[in-house]
């Protein structure tokens, strides 16, 4: 739960918006509150596997192009 600062009306923490008197709520974590399900530092770890992967191939694709791109040339010639 979480309070709206407007009109100190108790809502759910997933609401954006105050049911009570409407106002937006700041994009700032509850300070008494746990912090948001799933997205904790358990969540990162795929992370520290994917981004190698993603730059290995990503220098993969660019050295297969430069090949290609040096192949045709040479073919032309
Ligand atoms: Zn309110």
């Amino acid at each position: 739960m979480k309070k709206c600062p407007n009109c100190n009306a108790m809502l759910d923490d997933e609401v954006i918006f105050c049911s009570n008197c409407g106002s937006r709520f700041p994009d700032m974590p509850d300070p008494s509150g746990k912090p948001p399900k799933g997205s904790s530092k358990k969540g990162l770890k795929w992370l520290f596997i994917v981004i190698p992967v993603i730059v290995l191939l990503a220098a993969a694709g660019v050295i297969t192009v430069l090949v290609l791109k040096g192949s045709n040339k040479s073919a032309k010639l």
